[in-house]
């Protein structure tokens, strides 16, 4: 069915790939081949080798010590938090509060912001196609205050319906929580109008950005998003690192969401003041190795290109969705115009778990499920789809292997 596929950008695959010391084993005799980077992406060795490095060498406790480890450590810790504001734009470091991934960062502002300014009778206004950690958390609040959570709705293609978006917001909305990139469709929102939108009521916006920031450059200023939330683990740095992007008025604003050591100013068992931004929302010890982790993934994303990553990552979409949608049997969910990373499929008469058992024994992991998002597969009226997610250390050859292996699926049930 369809047309020669065009040249893929110079990319220095082969050095790329190199970085990745995972990519190079083989699974079930086969060289793995990994598409499952939507759940999680792999670790370059300058990231494994700056976490071992803390680990071997400036291991301690942050911010209370005055001795020469903790110092180192904190230094080490502080530095990773500038490098994140450079990453996204911030105005200020102090805006980029450490989390244990998206999954906290959401529940903070739904139980901090949530707290103080949603009431009885407010709004939430959240889209079709969230991933469940930008769902339960609103659904939890909006049951605790008696307020409303509404839901943008989503087209055949997978993308939001924006007159809907803009009829649903009023006067009541309290906040809008929307993903930037969906994890099971791959749909691109225009987060940057919506924002817009949301403002001209008055309305802050939380942008959940975990399939966003691993994909192609951010800039929260230029978006003026008041949230900004993302994890880790899927733009090449290790699990428990994270990160809640917040404009500080709103930070300000809100009461803490864990409280404990290293949040406080003074206590007393009569009272206890908050220490400042970013401290009053990191209570306890983070994350340290990895957040510091984090600070070496975005290091080695500014040593690559990442401009340049996202566009053959894209060009890399593009085939695979050619590919795919070539093979008869094979049905693409979420075909929306703009998109990012994802290809959800099913195959007709085959169980995506099946996909996925049969795809594991070439080598090829991809995920077969509901992506924590079962009110999406509840639109398509499918029980899960199979999802091959990519980086931009994936091939063209590795595309071609996926597409070959769907098509023995297809063979062996047919
Ligand atoms: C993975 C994901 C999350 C949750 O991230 P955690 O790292 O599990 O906290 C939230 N939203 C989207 C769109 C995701 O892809």
């Amino acid at each position: 069915m369809k047309t020669a596929v065009k040249e893929m950008s110079n990319w220095n695959i082969e050095k790329i790939r190199a970085d990745f010391p995972v990519l190079s084993q083989t699974v079930n005799g086969k060289p793995l081949v990994y598409l499952d980077n939507a759940a999680s992406s792999q670790v370059p060795q300058v990231v494994i080798d700056r976490g071992a490095k803390y680990l071997r060498e400036e291991h301690s406790n942050i911010h209370r010590g005055v001795h020469y480890l903790s110092q180192n450590a904190t230094t080490a810790y502080e530095a990773a938090r500038e490098k994140v504001k450079r990453f996204i734009n911030a105005r200020e470091a102090k805006e980029c509060i450490f989390v244990r991934g998206c999954t906290e960062g959401v529940n903070l502002v739904a139980y901090s912001y949530g707290r103080k300014f949603v009431n009885e009778g407010d709004e939430i206004l959240i889209s079709a196609m969230e991933h469940h950690a930008n769902i339960i958390p609103w659904q939890v609040l909006a049951e605790e205050k008696g307020a409303k959570l509404r839901v943008i709705p989503i087209n055949e293609r997978g993308e939001l319906i924006i007159e809907e978006y803009e009829n649903l917001l009023n006067e009541r909305t309290k906040i809008v929580a929307v993903s930037h990139v969906s994890n099971s469709l791959g749909t691109v929102n225009p987060v940057k109008e919506m924002i817009a939108t949301a403002h001209k009521f008055g309305v802050p916006v939380l942008v959940d950005a975990a399939q966003s920031v691993p994909h192609f450059p951010v800039d929260v200023q230029d978006l003026d998003a008041d949230f900004y939330v993302f994890s880790g683990h899927k733009m090449f740095a290790p699990t428990g690192s994270g990160v809640l992007y917040g404009k500080k008025e709103w930070l300000d604003k809100m009461p803490p969401y864990q409280t404990g050591g290293g949040m406080i100013r003074t206590v007393t068992f009569e009272k206890t003041t908050y220490a400042g931004l970013p401290e009053k929302f990191e209570a306890g010890t983070p994350a340290i190795a990895a957040n510091i982790g984090l600070g070496a993934a975005i290091d080695y994303l500014n040593s690559i290109d990442f401009a340049a990553a996202a566009r053959y990552e894209h060009e890399l979409l593009e085939y695979a969705t050619e590919k795919l949608s070539a093979i008869e049997g094979v049905k693409l969910i979420g075909t929306a115009r703009e998109k990012a990373s994802v290809l959800s499929f099913t195959i007709e008469n085959v169980h995506p778990h099946d996909i996925g058992t049969i795809l594991d024994q070439s080598g090829i992991a991809i995920r077969a499920g509901h992506h924590c998002a079962q009110p999406v597969m509840q639109f398509f009226q499918v029980p899960a789809t199979a999802r091959a997610s990519f980086a931009f250390y994936n091939t063209k050859e590795e595309v071609d292997v996926l597409a070959d292996s769907i098509q023995k699926v297809i063979d062996v049930f047919a």
